[in-house]
């Protein structure tokens, strides 16, 4: 089968049959196939993987990973890719099985439990920029079992999620990715390289997942709503922040307290802490009566 990923090859199949892009769901779809490659060889997947493809699109990406892994599961909302998917670009494999469904709202971990025993899987996508941040927290978060996430994404996002304290860009988004994985910058992609192009430039960003997170925290759910709100209000103190931010039930005077107690200044900024003093101050806080 002649491979997708070029502009020629791409329109054919549109064009055979009728389809026509849906910007809502974010769709740009790769053409240039010396990026595809460079994204599995970034992927690291072999004959033992079972992959999970987010958003197949016309099953560009899809063929690299049928070719290369044991076995693939590809979630796609859009319900008019589907027939093209399956009677046409993937008609020839037999280790994939095609969702229609929003990724949101897909138990993964049923998937996982199915396709693959319950072990790690590897995720592989060129994400919708629209909701690059909730799938992501969403594999995280839900403990799905990973080995690794390769994800294309907005340029921005993706440094983003590897810049410690004292940038503009660190955020919640920063903590989260790095309490779970060890992020990397794999390549940058031009908007040249999809269809149509996008308004920004892309990179490819390797999550792999921390077998055992960098830091301890007995209370892992209270350090991200303490994050959450710190980022928030980025501008407040920490103390003004989190002693008003609702939902934590914490008072002015236990966060300053809590903070004297790390050696911190009470006129602190949240987006100064580390990921190692945001444990810390959970630790605290939690062990500080409720108001
Ligand atoms: N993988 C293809 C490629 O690289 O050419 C397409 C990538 S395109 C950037 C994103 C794909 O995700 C589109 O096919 C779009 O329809 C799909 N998508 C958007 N929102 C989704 C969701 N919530 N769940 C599953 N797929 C979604």
């Amino acid at each position: 089968m002649a491979t997708l990923g070029n502009p020629t090859n791409t329109a054919a199949v549109l064009h055979r049959h009728g389809f026509h892009f849906q910007k809502k769901y974010g769709q740009n779809f790769l053409i240039d196939s010396n990026i595809l490659e460079k994204i599995i060889d970034a992927a690291g997947i072999d004959q033992d993987d079972c992959v999970l493809e987010i958003g197949p699109g016309i099953g560009t990406m899809t063929q690299y990973l049928c070719e290369n892994a044991r076995e693939v599961v590809a979630v796609e909302i859009d319900k008019k890719l589907i027939p093209i998917l399956e009677q046409d670009t993937l008609s020839a494999y037999d280790n994939i099985t095609i969702i229609n469904d929003d990724i949101l709202k897909v138990d993964i971990n049923a998937i996982v439990q199915e396709r693959n025993n319950g072990k790690p899987i590897k995720v592989v996508a060129n994400l919708p920029y629209y909701i690059t941040t909730p799938i992501i927290m969403g594999l995280f978060e839900s403990h799905v079992p990973l080995r690794s996430i390769t994800i294309m994404v907005q340029k921005e996002v993706a440094e983003r999620m590897q810049v410690g304290p004292g940038t503009k860009d660190y955020g919640a988004l920063s903590l989260a990715v790095q309490y779970y994985a060890r992020p990397e910058v794999m390549m940058t992609v031009s908007a040249g390289c999809f269809m149509p192009r996008p308004s920004v430039d892309s990179a490819v960003i390797k999550l792999t997942r921390h077998e055992n997170p960098p830091v301890t925290v007995s209370d892992e759910k209270l350090m991200f709503d303490i994050i959450r709100a710190s980022f928030n209000q980025r501008r407040k103190t920490l103390v003004n922040g989190l002693g008003n931010a609702a939902g934590l039930n914490l008072v002015k005077e236990q966060v300053s307290a809590a903070l004297e107690r790390m050696g911190l200044s009470s006129t602190i900024r949240g987006e100064t802490l580390t990921l190692e003093e945001f444990a810390r101050l959970a630790d605290l806080l939690s062990t500080m009566p409720k108001r």
